[in-house]
């Protein structure tokens, strides 16, 4: 695996510069022609183990849908047990609190440590990508031959590279797609809560929906990991986030979903695009991958699939 060192000293060139290594980098950093000269760029030292790594674990129910499944059977992969978690879930529960409504169905997911699950899509890029674990992008400049980019890096200090295409595959709040793309429409941003509960008294065997407009105008769900239940629900920016969470626990509580007591919580941007305009993939010199382009599903907050 190449490594990012001779980037300090000064604008190092490269074909393509990929500023984030979650799913959607990670991937596309694998599928390019190893005759390009790539850089995969990401904040996290996704190249190391998870207890070496001091940077936070992307939070995630981590339940790749059936289209998931499928883009990572199209590219002959399978998911290794390290990086499953349990149990592998085949039902879903949805409950709509306005309609009075409650469901039973059958859709098969994989159960997957998410932290786990982009670590090892990392170790699979090829070693004829150089990789900057731990580096952030902090600004880039392009015109019509190509883009500058501007790396705060582990130790403090600044590096840059010179790219022919940068790609911004950095999520939901997308530094890439703010700074190139500031005036085009872009998806409503949400926050999602999620807290991690012990099982009471026993495991749900399901994924649970729930949709309450008096609490948010997304959703909020339940999914069991391990030997504790993730739930989560995604509030409009600006709103009341905590008192709608606290309120989306209550009633998940209230209708049978068996949250015990609650061990942490965290949260984090989730887009949800609600018009096709808002779906950008860029242009030129500077395009966008996975949520940062908006490909997310706005029903579910499922992206994986579309990364
Ligand atoms: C609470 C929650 C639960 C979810 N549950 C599910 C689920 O169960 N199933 C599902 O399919 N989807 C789920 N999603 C959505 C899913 O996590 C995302 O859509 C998916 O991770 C998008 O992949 P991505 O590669 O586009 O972006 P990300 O996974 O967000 O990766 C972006 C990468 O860019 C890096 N980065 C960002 N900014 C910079 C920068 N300036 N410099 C360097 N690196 C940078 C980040 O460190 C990160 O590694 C959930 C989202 C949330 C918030």
């Amino acid at each position: 695996m190449a490594s990012a060192p001779s980037l300090a000293t000064g604008a190092a060139m490269f074909d393509v510069v990929i500023i984030g290594a979650g799913p959607a980098g990670s991937t596309l950093a694998r599928l390019l022609p190893e005759r390009l000269r790539v850089l995969l760029v990401d904040q996290r030292r996704l190249d190391l183990v998870a207890s070496e790594d001091p940077s936070a674990a992307k939070l995630c129910g981590g339940l790749l849908a059936p289209a998931a499944q499928r883009a990572l059977a199209h590219q002959g992969l399978g998911v290794p047990s390290g990086v499953l978690s349990g149990p592998q879930l085949f039902a879903v529960r949805t409950l709509d609190a306005d309609a009075g409504l409650e469901r039973l169905y059958q859709r098969h997911y994989l159960n997957v440590d998410r932290d786990a699950f982009d670590r090892w899509l990392c170790s699979l890029v090829p070693s004829t990508v150089t990789r900057a674990m731990g580096w952030s992008l902090v600004g880039f400049e392009h015109d019509a031959s190509g883009a500058m980019t501007v790396f705060r890096t582990p130790g403090g200090g600044r590096a840059s590279a010179r790219a022919s295409v940068v790609v911004g595959a950095d999520g939901a709040t997308s530094l890439v797609r703010r700074l190139a793309y500031r005036e085009a429409p872009a998806p409503r941003r949400y926050v999602a809560v999620q807290g991690v509960f012990e099982t009471a008294p026993a495991q749900d065997p399901y994924y649970g929906a729930l949709f309450d407009s008096s609490i948010t105008d997304h959703y909020g769900w339940t999914i069991p990991k391990g030997d504790t239940l993730v739930a989560g629900v995604a509030v409009p920016e600006g709103l009341g986030v905590v008192a709608a969470y606290d309120a989306f626990v209550g009633r998940a509580r209230a209708s049978g979903f068996r949250l015990g007591r609650e061990l942490g919580r965290g949260s984090a941007a989730v887009a949800r695009p609600i018009a096709p305009a808002q779906m950008n993939l860029g242009a030129g010199r500077v395009l966008l991958a996975g949520e940062a382009a908006g490909l997310i599903s706005p029903s579910s907050a499922e992206g994986i699939s579309y990364a």
